[in-house]
C-alpha cells in the first residue's frame, strides 16, 4: 500500500486530549504545512483553566489506577500493549507526523514510529527491574533506599521530532509510575494527540496522558508553573530552557531536565577512513534538512585532507531528492516555516559576505514550501554566527587543523556542548580525546543516535541539564528516600 497521502483531506485529531478524551478547542495558532506553505489548520491555545483541567485529571488517574502502587509488571505489560498498537497504527501516525512537521512520511514508518515503539517497550522493561538498595548501617539499625514516582510530571516537547520526543517523556514517566501532561510543539501538536490515543485505546488508564496544545508562553509556562506539576522535563532551545528554569524558581522549586541546543563539531583526522566519514557527515547534516539538535554542523578536518574531505561530503550534499513530506518518495525535508527560511538564509548571506567561500547551496530551493539548498561553506569567519550559532538548518561550515591540540580548541563551542564526531583510525586517538571533548554524545567513525536507547542523552553547557534515554532518564523519573529503622 501507498504511503502517500493527499494533505487536504487527510482527518486531524484537533483539540486536548484530557482524561482520555478528545476537548475539541478552536485552533487560534496559524498553521501552514512546511511542504507548501498552505494554512490548513489551527492549533488550539490552552491557557491556565485547561492546563489546569488536565493536571486534575493527571491526579485523579493516578489514584484510580493506583498506577504508582500496581505490579510494576502490570505497568510492564501495559505499555508493551501501547508500543504493539503504535506499530499497528504505524502508517495513521506517519501520516498525521508527515502532515505539519518536515518528516517524510516514506521515512517515518521504518524510523520515527518504529523508534517510538521501541523507545516505549525499552522503557517499558524498566518497571519491575528496580530494586530498592540496603544500606549498611551497624547491628542497631536497618537502612533501605526507597524510590518512588514524582506525581504528575509536566513535558514540553519540541517541532523537529513530534513523535519520538514525546515517547522520550513519556515512555519513562509513565513507567516509573508518573501521570504526565505533555505540550507538543504549537506547529506539529496533532501526532502526539494520536499516539495518547493510541495509548487508551491500548489500555493505559485514562488520564494518566494527557496532552494541552498551545504555545510556549502561555501553555509551556503554565505547564512548569503550575504547583501540582511535580517535576518537568524539557526538550528544545537553549532559549526557552532558560526560561523554564526562570519560572520554576519564580513559581516554585522542582526538579527538571532540559535537552537544549547544540552546535556540534565533527573532527575528521588525516588517519581516519575518509569516504565513510565523508558520508556520516553529510548524512548527519542532510537529516531533516539540519534540523536536529545533534547535527554535526561544523566540520573540522586536518589540512592535509582537507580538500579531499570537503569535495567528498560537498559531492553528497549536491544529491538530494526534495518533495513533499506527503509524497512517499521524498527523502530531502523543508524547513519548518517561512520565519525560520529566512532566518537560515540571513546567516548563510552574512557568512559570504564576509568572504566565506559556497562550495555548494547559498539559497533556499526554488519550489513551492520552505526548503533551502544544503549548504557548504568553507573559509568563514570564525566569528561569523555561521560558526558560533545553532542555525538548525542544512548549513555545514569547514575550518581545517594542523594537531590535535588545535583540533580541541575549535571543537570547544564555548556554550554549546551536546554531541561531537571523531574520525580516526588511532585507538589511543580516539580514548584520549573522548577524555577530553566536552560534550554529552561523543560518536567515533559514524554519527546518529537512531536506536541507541540504552545510551542516554544530554548535553554538556547550555545543551542542557540531565539525560534523556537511557536508564538515566527512568531513575530522573523517581525521587529518592532514605528510609533508617531503629532495632
Ligand atoms: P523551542 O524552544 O522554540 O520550543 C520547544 C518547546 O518549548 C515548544 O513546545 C514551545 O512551545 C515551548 N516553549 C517555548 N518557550 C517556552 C516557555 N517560555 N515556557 C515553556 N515552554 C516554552 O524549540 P523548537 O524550535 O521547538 O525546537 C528546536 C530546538 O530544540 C533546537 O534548539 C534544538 O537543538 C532543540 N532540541 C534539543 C534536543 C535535545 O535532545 N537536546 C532534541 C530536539 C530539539
Amino acid at each position: 500500500m501507498s504511503l502517500s497521502f493527499d494533505p487536504d483531506t487527510l482527518p486531524l485529531p484537533i483539540g486536548h486530549f484530557i482524561d482520555g478524551r478528545l476537548i475539541a478547542a478552536d485552533g487560534t495558532i496559524d498553521m501552514r504545512r512546511p511542504s507548501d506553505g498552505k494554512a490548513y489548520a489551527g492549533c488550539p491555545l490552552a491557557g491556565d483553566e485547561i492546563v489546569d483541567q488536565a493536571v486534575e485529571s493527571a491526579k485523579a488517574a493516578l489514584k484510580t489506577s493506583n498506577w504508582a502502587g500496581v505490579r510494576p509488571r502490570e505497568r510492564t505489560k501495559v505499555l508493551q500493549a501501547w508500543a504493539d498498537l503504535i506499530e499497528a497504527e504505524a502508517e495513521t501516525l506517519a501520516k498525521i507526523e508527515a502532515l505539519s512537521s518536515t518528516r517524510p512520511v516514506g521515512l517515518l514508518v521504518a524510523g520515527d514510529i518504529a523508534v517510538t515503539a521501541e523507545q516505549i517497550r525499552f522503557f517499558a522493561e524498566f518497571a519491575d527491574k528496580e530494586t530498592s538498595d540496603l544500606v549498611p548501617t551497624d547491628d542497631k539499625s536497618f537502612g533501605m533506599i526507597m524510590t518512588e514516582p514524582y506525581g504528575v510530571v509536566g513535558a514540553i516537547a519540541p517541532w523537529n521530532v513530534p513523535v519520538a520526543t514525546a515517547a522520550w517523556k513519556l515512555g519513562p514517566a509513565l513507567a516509573a509510575g508518573n501521570a504526565v501532561v505533555l505540550k507538543p510543539s504549537e506547529m506539529t501538536p496533532f501526532s502526539t494527540v494520536y499516539l495518547a490515543e493510541l495509548a487508551v485505546r491500548a489500555g493505559v488508564p485514562a488520564g494518566l496522558i494527557n496532552i494541552v496544545l498551545g504555545d510556549g508562553p502561555t501553555t509551556g509556562a503554565a505547564i512548569a508553573g503550575h504547583p501540582d506539576v511535580a517535576k518537568v522535563s524539557f526538550t528544545g532551545s537553549t532559549g526557552a530552557g532558560a526560561a523554564i528554569m526562570a519560572n520554576i524558581a519564580r513559581t516554585g522549586i522542582k526538579p527538571m531536565t532540559l535537552e537544549l541546543g547544540g552546535k556540534s563539531p565533527q573532527i575528521v583526522f588525516a588517519d581516519a577512513d575518509l569516504e565513510r566519514a565523508a558520508s556520516a557527515i553529510a548524512t548527519s547534516i542532510l537529516a531533516n534538512a539540519g534540523q536536529a539538535c545533534v547535527a554535526g554542523s561544523r566540520l573540522l578536518v586536518e589540512e592535509s585532507v582537507a580538500e579531499a574531505v570537503t569535495q567528498a561530503v560537498a559531492a553528497r550534499m549536491k544529491n538530494v531528492r526534495p518533495g513533499p513530506t506527503w509524497d512517499e518518495t521524498s527523502q530531502y525535508s523543508p524547513i519548518i516555516s517561512e520565519r525560520q527560511l529566512s532566518r537560515i538564509d540571513g546567516i548563510v548571506q552574512a557568512a559570504l559576505a564576509a568572504g566565506g567561500d559556497c562550495l555548494t547551496g547559498g539559497g533556499p530551493i526554488d519550489r513551492e514550501g520552505y526548503f533551502y539548498q544544503p549548504t557548504l561553506i568553507a573559509n568563514v569567519d570564525p566569528s561569523s554566527p555561521a560558526v558560533t550559532e545553532e542555525i538548525f538548518g542544512p548549513v555545514l561550515t569547514v575550518q581545517t587543523f594542523r594537531d590535535e591540540e588545535e583540533a580541541l580548541a575549535l571543537a570547544d563551542h564555548p556554550t554549546y556542548g551536546l554531541a561531537a564526531g571523531l574520525y580516526t583510525s588511532d585507538l589511543s586517538r580516539t580514548i584520549r580525546l573522548s577524555r577530553q571533548i566536552q560534550a554529552g554524545t561523543i560518536w567515533i567513525n559514524r554519527y546518529s543516535r537512531s536506536r541507541d536507547h540504552i545510551l542516554p542523552t544530554g548535553g554538556y553547557k547550555r545543551s542542557g541539564i540531565g539525560k534523556d534515554l537511557g536508564r538515566e532518564a527512568y531513575l530522573a523519573n523517581r525521587k529518592s528516600k532514605s528510609v533508617l529503622i531503629g532495632l
